[in-house]
This record gives structure tokens, sequence and C-alpha cells, in this order.
């Protein structure tokens, strides 16, 4: 069951980014997930967070 109008909980570990809580989570409310140019390995590394930014 899905509940589009409330925030999910986003883990993370990428401690690079402004919005990890360094409790291996994402304090934004929703983010992007974009494709990858030119990655067509069809592993997880196709995508990547469209959201993040840089501390
Ligand atoms: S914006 Fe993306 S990369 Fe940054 S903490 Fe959130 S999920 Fe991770």
């Amino acid at each position: 069951m899905s509940f589009p109008e409330q925030n999910q909980t986003i883990k993370c570990d990428v401690h690079t980014c402004q919005h990890h809580t360094g409790e291996g989570k994402c304090n934004l409310g929703s983010i992007k997930v974009a494709p990858r140019q030119g990655c067509n390995s069809g592993k997880c590394d196709e995508s990547e967070c469209a959201s993040y930014h840089n501390k």
C-alpha cells in the first residue's frame, strides 16, 4: 500500500551531500531520481539522485 501524500523515509549513504543527515538518511521530503546518461549497464548504477547538492 502506498501513501503518496506522506513523506517516505529516504535512506542514503552519500555523506558528501548537503541533504545527508549523517544518520544514514536524507532530510528532504522527496527526491528526484534520474537516469545516468550513457550508462546502459542494466545495474543500479544506471540511476542517480538528481537532488544531490555538494556540501
Ligand atoms: S538528496 Fe539524494 S544524495 Fe542527497 S542525501 Fe538525499 S538521497 Fe542522498
